[in-house]
């Protein structure tokens, strides 16, 4: 048996080591990403691993089958770069990895929460300019506050569990009820109810149609003042503009991202000055004490690089051997 693995990086690569040595398979890793220059890498191989935001094209996809790789075994959750009518006629199995580590959003999530609670992107501004004073940047405490969940999903909860060792009260919106979280009484029935409630809303649900730009001027406006707005799931759920209106007037006080709307292409992108960052937008929520922009990296741990490699490689190894996989997607 032997594998192609795509556009692996340097900090994969120690994992897919690993993996090959343990499993005595030959995968073969390749720096580039799976396009039309490249695809021809995999013939002679049995399946493919793959991570990539451009899109698996349909002529990339036939190419592919036609040099006899249709086990292709994606690294991330994502399959909507993946041309649907290219998979089903030439009948590839595909998989992803649809979990490899909710803790590691849920802690950088609550992580930043906790920076802007406790005011330390200001105090170590005052700090490195010699100003050791307190006032006027007094904190807030988690235990006395109601943090809102948007969608009680693995990494919702993963969060829910840190909020609650913090002694904060939960209260949670999905449109499907976890039935051990409805045993506990958190459920609110809209998302209506959740934004008069909640001192901190924590965003944990996919984008889809229905969700777009789910934080929009009405929804801000039926938020308790100074709200609190974490979004580590998926820029589309927040309008930006409307976001920065909020920000001004204060209905928000502050706000912590992983994700933005217009993040491809720009998101680890070294643009060597801040004045070059070719985003306006997010330059001015960049530019603000009190909202904490970080480019996509919540995924971004050694546990969960490691169980994106490693489970993308069994899945294959399953592909190839049986023809089946727990983790395939359908494109039905
Ligand atoms: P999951 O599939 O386990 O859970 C998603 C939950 O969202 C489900 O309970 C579902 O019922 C709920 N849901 C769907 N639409 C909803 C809506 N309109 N309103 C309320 N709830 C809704 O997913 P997960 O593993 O917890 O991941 C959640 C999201 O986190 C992902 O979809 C992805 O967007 C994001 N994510 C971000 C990173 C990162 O690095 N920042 C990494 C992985 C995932």
């Amino acid at each position: 048996m032997k594998i192609i693995a795509y556009g692996i990086r340097d900090d994969e690569q120690p994992y897919l080591e690993q993996w090959s040595k343990e499993q005595g398979i030959e995968v073969k890793a390749v720096a580039e990403l799976l396009d039309e220059q490249t695809v021809d890498l995999a013939k002679g191989y049995d399946g493919a691993v793959v991570y990539q935001q451009k899109p698996y094209t349909a002529a990339v996809l036939d190419q592919l089958a036609a040099n006899g790789v249709t086990n292709l075994s994606l690294r991330n959750v994502g399959v909507d770069n993946v041309n649907a009518d290219a998979v089903k006629r030439n009948g590839f199995k595909v998989t992803n990895v649809p979990a490899y580590s909710p803790a590691a959003i849920a802690e950088l999530t609550v992580t930043q929460l906790m920076r802007l609670l406790r005011r330390t992107p200001t105090f170590d501004r005052k700090q490195a300019q010699g100003d050791l004073t307190w006032a006027p940047d007094i904190a807030d405490e988690l235990n006395q506050m109601t943090v809102g969940i948007v969608a009680t999903g693995r990494i919702g909860r993963a969060a829910m569990r840190i909020y609650q060792g913090f002694g904060a009260k939960v209260i949670a919106y999905d449109v499907f009820h976890n039935p051990e979280l409805e045993k506990q009484g958190i459920y609110v029935d809209t998302l209506d109810e959740l934004y008069a409630q909640a001192d901190v809303i924590s965003l944990h649900a996919p984008a889809t149609k229905d969700n777009d730009h789910m934080l929009d001027d009405a929804a801000f406006a039926k938020m308790k003042d100074g709200v609190w707005i974490l979004n580590p799931a998926r820029g589309a759920l927040i309008d930006t503009d409307a976001l920065i209106l909020a920000l001004d007037s204060g209905k928000v006080a502050g706000a912590a991202l992983d994700v933005y709307e217009d993040e491809v292409g720009i998101f680890n992108a070294d643009f060597k000055n801040f004045d070059a960052i070719p985003d306006e937008r997010l330059k001015n929520l960049m530019k603000r004490e009190n909202v904490l922009v970080t480019p996509h990296i919540a995924f971004y741990t050694k546990t969960a690089v490691k169980n994106m490699v490693q489970f993308a490689l069994n899945n294959n190894k399953q592909l190839i051997e049986t023809g089946r996989a727990e983790n395939e997607v359908s494109f039905d």
